[in-house]
């Protein structure tokens, strides 16, 4: 849970991931029994999200990402449960849960930024 009504995270592989600083400083928590995310000790902000299944990936906030990285196409999670007050406008895909839980093309999950 990260308490808004969608967050946008991006799939990338954990050796492409660079900090500038402060990675040492980052607070990881257990949020479920298949992953852990970390988040800035000062301000709270959800850095990443790394997955049990999926060591060589991290989930990173896009949030934290600085200027206007060129992104693929991305993709609805975990649809089924969204708040119903929220409405999706988009003609992105949809998965009722995560895309891996649903047909088991747990690749979609990471795209490359380049
Ligand atoms: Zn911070």
């Amino acid at each position: 849970m990260h308490g808004a009504a969608y967050a946008s995270f991006a799939g990338v592989s954990r050796d492409d991931v660079h900090f500038q600083s402060g990675e040492s400083d980052l607070t990881h928590y257990r949020s479920s029994t298949t992953g852990k995310r970390s988040f800035c000790p000062t301000c709270g902000s959800n850095i990443y999200v790394a997955l049990d299944a999926e060591p060589d990936v991290l989930y990173v906030a896009m949030g934290v990402i600085d200027g206007n990285p060129p992104l693929p196409r991305g993709y609805h999670i975990y649809v089924g449960s969204k708040a119903p007050w929220h409405d999706i406008t988009d003609d992105l895909r949809q998965y009722d849960k995560a895309p891996a839980d649903e047909d088991g093309d747990a690749d979609q999950g990471t795209q490359k930024l380049t």
